[in-house]
C-alpha cells in the first residue's frame, strides 16, 4: 500500500477536506493552494503530486457530481399544514 504523504483533515463543520502542512501544520483550504502549491504561512512547497492535485480538484468533482442530483420531488416537508 502506498505510504500517504500529507495529512488530510475532514472539517465536519464545513463539509470539506482540509490538507494540513507538514511544515507548519496549519490548516490549508484548495483555495489557498489551487494557484501556488506553497503554504500561504510558511511558504513550504508541496510537490505536486496525485494527493495533492486530488484535493485541489475535489471541489469541482464535487460541483460536478451535484448537478446530476435531482433536487428531491414531493418532499413531505414542503406540503402545505393540513
Ligand atoms: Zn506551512
Amino acid at each position: 500500500m502506498k505510504e500517504k504523504k500529507y495529512q488530510f483533515k475532514r472539517a465536519a463543520h464545513i463539509q470539506k477536506s482540509l490538507l494540513v502542512c507538514p511544515n507548519c501544520y496549519e490548516y490549508l483550504s484548495q483555495f489557498d493552494i489551487e494557484h501556488f502549491q506553497v503554504c500561504p504561512y510558511c511558504e513550504y512547497k508541496f510537490e505536486n503530486d496525485d494527493e495533492i492535485e486530488d484535493f485541489i480538484l475535489q471541489p469541482f468533482v464535487e460541483n460536478w457530481i451535484s448537478q446530476f442530483d435531482e433536487p428531491p420531488q414531493n418532499s413531505p416537508e414542503l406540503l402545505p399544514p393540513r
